[in-house]
């Protein structure tokens, strides 16, 4: 039996590669989102373009649909979520709100809310060797200021959509996630996708900006195990919360030796302490994830930022952006 299911956020990074991967499963899928995916047309059978900031486009969006999987937000790296407090918690709160009433309204029986570790508490995170963050760790609250916040709230709505309506909520809590068609300029762009450009564009010896002294902490998940994961969240009978990412630790600089290694390149790093840096480590307890779902990403992170760092190299190739060194003459 074909599910028709609703993947909002499909023009965006996650979004795109899970309507993907839902399309190859056997589901018919509409993609939904403000925006076209910026790199490659989207697999969904139909793809419409709703600002689901708005209700009626929410109950548009979700018409005739049994599942709905709600990737859709006003979302972007570190410098991004940390400059407009105001303008990412309004727009978020908006599209979870009406999503929620929406899928309500509809009678869809299952719908996917993706959260993020931005959800847990500042006060956890404050070393670099942090110890890996459980799902009951949310609590006593001090999420990451507007983003965390809106997504910490909207945990709490889909536990109340369950509970007082009966609708099969999932959330998930990305850490981190990376690949080839993600945002890689423009300021949306996170950590991975931002070395990789930097070191795309730099020659063998030459210095890149690194934001703060780069020892602080990620770990970071490759987009095929995330959308993996996402679907197998959504097949599963568990509503709470659950972790999504890998407990491979690394530092920032770190994350450049590897991108710089796989580049073929010698890169020193400038470090700018102005810049902001988020939580100072941040790593994922995969504990009950492997308990729900039998399973947890496993691409080690040379191997996912490998196809990562050709895809923006061969991006920027395109467009003309990388000048080769003149080769000396005789
Ligand atoms: P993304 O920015 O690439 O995708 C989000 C999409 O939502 C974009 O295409 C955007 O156009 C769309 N959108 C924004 N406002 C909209 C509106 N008003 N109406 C319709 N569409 C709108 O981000 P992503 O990395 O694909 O993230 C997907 C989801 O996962 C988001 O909810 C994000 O908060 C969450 N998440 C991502 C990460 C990560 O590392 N990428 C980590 C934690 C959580």
């Amino acid at each position: 039996m074909v599910t028709d299911v609703l993947v909002t956020g499909a023009g965006g990074f996650i979004g795109h590669h899970l309507v993907k991967y839902l399309v190859g499963k056997g589901y018919r899928v509409r993609g939904v989102d403000i925006k076209h995916p910026e790199f490659e047309p989207s697999a969904a059978h139909e793809f419409e373009l709703l600002d689901l900031r708005r209700f009626d486009n929410c109950l548009l969006a979700a018409r005739g649909v049994a599942e709905v999987y709600q990737l859709a937000a006003d979302m972007g790296g570190i410098g991004y979520i940390t400059a407009f407090h105001a303008r990412i918690a309004r727009n978020n709160t908006m599209i979870n709100v009406h999503m929620l009433e929406a899928a309500r309204a509809h009678g869809v029986s299952r719908f996917l809310f993706s959260s993020s570790a931005c959800i847990y508490p500042q006060y956890r995170q404050r070393t670099p060797d942090v110890t890996p963050l459980k799902e009951e760790d949310a609590y006593p609250a001090d999420a990451e200021e507007g983003y965390g916040w809106e997504k910490l709230f909207t945990e709490k709505l889909c536990h109340y959509y369950h509970h007082d309506y009966g609708l099969e909520t999932r959330v998930v809590r990305f850490h981190n996630v990376y690949g080839p068609l993600g945002t890689y300029e423009g300021g949306k762009e996170k950590a991975p996708a931002a070395i990789s450009r930097k070191i795309a564009l730099a020659h063998d010896g030459d210095e890149i900006e690194v934001w703060g002294d780069g020892e602080q902490t990620r770990s970071f998940m490759y987009v095929d195990d995330c959308v993996e994961g996402i679907h197998r969240l959504m097949r599963s009978n568990h509503a709470d919360p659950l972790n999504l990412g890998t407990d491979e630790l690394v530092t920032v600089n770190g994350l450049v030796d590897l991108v710089a290694r796989i580049a073929g390149k010698r890169i020193r790093m400038r470090h700018n302490h102005a810049m902001p840096q988020g939580v100072r480590g941040r790593n994922s307890d995969n504990a009950k994830l492997r308990e729900v779902l039998g399973w947890e990403p496993s691409t080690p992170l040379r191997e996912g930022l490998a196809p990562t760092y050709r895809w923006i190299e061969s991006e920027l190739r395109a467009s003309g952006r990388i000048v080769e060194p003149a080769v000396a003459a005789d």
